[in-house]
């Protein structure tokens, strides 16, 4: 049966290479462009200065990570012959900083540490500009919600990875049987036991829920969305937005979790919403905006947004929370919502990311072929009906799963998608393709 897949994919995975080779990239090559340089020699870090640049020039895909850039690896889980889900991404500061974003089904470890190792031992190396980073080392863990195919690896992993500022997660409240009891047990006995010097939860209960499923314990607060930047305990008290700094101005800034989103400096609650389906889990994901310069990538885990009784319409209530995040051109990279399923991708949420001007953007969503129908043919329709992504924007995704919809606005990477800045974030590549900023 496996086999029989397979042949299919492979069939559709050429014929969507075929559909979808080489769109026109918008940069103009440049031989001269080293890996070395490439995008450092830019001066106006951190800024964006729309009107007072030359024409965007990308220069040839820089291939790794580069000082001064943000990159982001989707990375390719493959299922194995449990035929497990799993979907997990590294982001990569300007500065090295390394923030794995969720960590893949039970049956990943092995994928991760792989990457986590090549990053630190083979690319970002003082040779390359960078300090010198242990093999396993990384800053941050950040956990969107607790399903399988998203902490499955995290209790192998925490006897491995040498995380040395925290793991952030959603809180251990709202804990109900649309979660994963086996996976979640294991990871929050890691982070309440040997790893609690790490736990960095959004949310809290009074009090929060044991390492079961066995009682709700609903959030009573969510303060860790207002401590300033997570690593520095100086400006904790500040109440100023939650992030991460990814070094050069870019971070990593932590707008949602658990249902609630930030309005401002205060974290408010949507609309009631239950804890025992799975929707309602995917719901209660961490919401995450990345900016460099003007360059903007939104990542909200598995968030819903269908509006079906048990899929509450977290997407629009983000929207409406956050005007100011979708104001004035909307987002150039958005991870599609939960595998890119019609749970999510809502007529909301694809509107405010994507406007529908005539400007390039993209979507990204990360996908094994264990996600069966992904990306739904309704939600890869609606990101790319009309072309609403712009000359040139298209859905890209890790891996195409078997009955997932086609289109020649779809890319199957059949591996690891690679997205980086250029220009400090004036612009990016993309699965082998370069795009302007839409603020630049
Ligand atoms: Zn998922």
């Amino acid at each position: 049966m496996l086999f029989g897949v397979s042949v299919r994919e492979h069939i559709l995975l050429f014929a969507a290479l075929v559909l979808t080779a080489c769109p026109p990239p918008i940069s103009t090559p440049d031989a001269a462009t080293t890996i070395e340089d490439a995008g450092i020699s830019s001066s106006d870090a951190g800024t964006s200065d729309a009107g007072t640049r030359g024409p965007f020039d990308a220069g040839t895909d820089p291939g790794a990570p580069t000082p001064g850039e943000l990159t982001f690896w989707q990375l390719d889980l493959p299922p194995g012959p449990l035929a497990r889900t799993g979907e997990a991404g590294i982001l990569i500061g300007t500065d090295g900083t390394l923030v794995l974003i969720d960590v893949g089904n039970s049956n990943h470890d092995d994928e991760i540490l792989a990457a986590v190792s090549e990053l630190n031992t083979q690319l970002l190396t003082p040779g390359r500009g960078y300090r010198q980073r242990a093999e396993f080392e990384v800053e941050y863990v950040l956990l969107t919600h607790f399903h399988a195919d998203h902490i499955g690896s995290f209790d192998a992993l925490a006897s491995q990875l040498n995380i040395t500022r925290g793991v952030v997660h959603r809180g251990f409240v709202d804990v109900g049987p649309g979660t994963n009891e086996t996976d979640f047990s294991a990871m929050c006995t890691q982070l309440t036991g040997t790893l609690a010097a790490k736990n960095l939860a959004l949310c809290t209960g009074s009090p929060s829920s044991p390492c079961t499923i066995s009682g709700r314990a609903p959030a009573t607060s969510c303060a860790g969305l207002t401590r300033g930047e997570l690593f520095d305990v100086t400006d904790d008290a500040s109440g100023d937005p939650s992030f991460i700094d990814l070094g050069n101005g870019a971070r990593l800034e932590l707008l949602g979790a658990n249902g609630f989103m930030l309005q401002g400096r205060t974290p408010v609650a949507s609309a009631a919403f239950g804890v025992t389906d799975v929707n309602e889990e995917n719901a209660r994901s961490l919401v995450m905006l990345v900016r460099h310069g003007a360059f903007r990538f939104l990542l909200a885990g598995d968030l819903s947004g269908s509006g079906q009784p048990t899929e509450p319409d977290l997407e629009s209530f983000v929207v409406n929370s956050a005007p100011d995040v979708f104001a004035n051109g909307g987002i150039d990279v958005t991870h599609a919502n939960h595998h890119a399923r019609k749970t999510s991708s809502n007529a909301n949420w694809v509107n405010a990311t994507a406007p529908s001007d005539g400007k390039t953007r993209n979507v990204l969503a990360g996908i094994n072929a264990a996600y069966v129908n992904s990306p739904h043919q309704e939600t890869l329709d609606a990101w790319t009906n009309g072309a609403r992504l712009g000359p040139g924007g298209r859905l890209v995704v890790t891996h195409r799963a078997p009955l997932g919809g086609t289109g020649t606005a779809l890319l199957d990477v059949n591996g690891r998608a690679t997205l980086q800045t250029v220009e400090r974030g004036g612009g990016y590549w993309l699965a082998g393709s370069a795009y302007e900023s839409v603020r630049r």
